[in-house]
């Protein structure tokens, strides 16, 4: 794979091709893959390529780089990065935000078609799948993706199964094998929101799901300095199909936007070790203080989502949602935080955190007082103080 910057490429210079890639442990790929051609002063680095058009003589086709809308080279060592990670064997597709991925992933919904989705699906997934329910473009069937034989049952006569696992901020965990499964028999197409788990928590197209997402603003980036989103495939007709949405809605990343995603995807591994590892520590110590009614969080073995998390995950993932009283005392705990960004979003290295009925959008079952914790890479007795002092003070 040529990237720009790769003009001294030596292909007599020792590298990994593909199938060593492949490989390699994800760790290491999140580190190895993407990187231009080696050469005699080669850059380690992808270049921006800061240009709206390509030269070219020959004919236009879905080949050809043609118009910066059609591609751009410095997407390609990122779609490559995390189309590997994803133990996919296509590249994945990159978008300006994970609801430009999201969007591509449900227009696979034929007209009229139905669509079974969780009911706690992340809030712009769900608004979209109203919004096209209400328009009569599909029909739209929310369940408990927590309740295996009730997703089952909505299978029939559905054409696209919708998956968050753990959702939004419940953390509920989906039996994804059998979900996975039941669809397959019904030919139902399975695209999984792998947002919350990362590549390195699920794979979801190794179980047999058809497409994964990603809002990469999150973990892949990884430092809440840019918006993107992503999405996997290991099917050439799905990838066109993605591919050709992206092309004609224009939901394309900015090539700055695009580098940052693969510089921050590097550190990946180390983050997400680190992030997890403190926030089962939190998650432990939040359980213990009495203003807490209830911690939800997959890797306490006291939680409903435990022993499918430890079944299906390499690690619980470091988002944590505990519940308050009240809206009153999450509002006044949230307030008193000083280490703590009260911030929407997830998965950057500062930790943040919210009230999630804050948001208009957010479905009535999530309770009032509940608060969504995403824990950074901060000390975890840093982070623990802060909550401490703010729990403390009374609520
Ligand atoms: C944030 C998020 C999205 C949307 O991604 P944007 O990058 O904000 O457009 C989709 N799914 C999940 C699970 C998310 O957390």
């Amino acid at each position: 794979m040529a990237y720009i910057g790769g003009m001294t490429a030596d292909p007599t210079y020792p590298h990994l091709d593909d199938a060593a890639l492949a490989a390699l442990s994800p760790e290491t790929l999140a580190v190895a893959a993407g990187r231009p051609e080696r050469g005699p002063d080669s850059p380690v680095n992808p270049s921006i390529v800061l240009s709206s058009t390509f030269v070219g003589l020959g004919g236009i086709d879905q080949t050809a780089r043609g118009y910066a809308r059609f591609s751009n080279p410095t997407w390609e060592p990122f779609e490559d990065a995390v189309g590997k990670l994803e133990g996919a064997p296509l590249p994945a597709l990159l978008f300006s935000s994970g609801m430009g991925a999201v969007a591509a992933a449900m227009s696979l919904v034929p007209v009229g078609g139905v669509l079974v989705a969780p009911r706690h699906s992340y809030s712009g997934t769900l608004g979209l799948a109203q919004l096209k329910a209400e328009r009569g473009e599909l029909d739209l069937l929310e369940v408990d993706i927590e309740d295996t034989s009730a997703t089952v049952a909505a299978l029939d006569g559905a054409d696209v199964l919708w998956v968050e696992s753990p959702t939004n901020p419940m953390m509920e965990v989906a039996d994804l094998p059998a979900l996975v499964a039941a669809a397959k028999a019904r030919g139902v197409l399975v695209v999984v929101d792998n947002t919350f788990s990362t590549p390195l928590g699920q794979k979801p197209l190794a179980v047999g799901a058809d497409v994964v997402v990603h809002s990469a603003t999150k973990y892949l980036a990884g430092h809440s300095d840019v918006l993107l989103g992503l999405a996997v495939t290991a099917n050439e007709t799905l990838r066109a199909r993605l591919h050709q949405h992206r092309t004609l809605h224009g939901a394309i990343a900015g090539p700055v936007e695009a580098w940052l995603g693969l510089r921050g995807l590097r550190t990946l591994a180390l983050r997400v070790e680190r992030s997890q590892a403190t926030a089962g520590e939190l998650a432990r110590r939040l359980a213990e203080h009495p203003a807490v009614t209830r911690v939800r969080y997959p890797g306490l073995p006291t939680d409903p989502g435990h022993e499918r998390a430890a079944a299906q995950f390499e690690g619980f993932g470091s988002i944590v949602s505990i519940e308050l009283a009240t809206a009153q005392a999450a509002d006044a705990f949230v307030g008193r935080l000083a280490l703590w960004l009260p911030a929407t979003s997830l998965g950057g290295v500062e930790s943040t955190i919210e009230r999630r009925r804050r948001h208009a959008a957010e479905p009535l079952s999530v309770p009032e007082g509940l608060v969504r914790l995403s824990v950074g890479i901060e000390h975890a007795d840093d982070l623990w103080a802060d909550l401490k002092q703010a729990l403390d003070a009374g609520l």
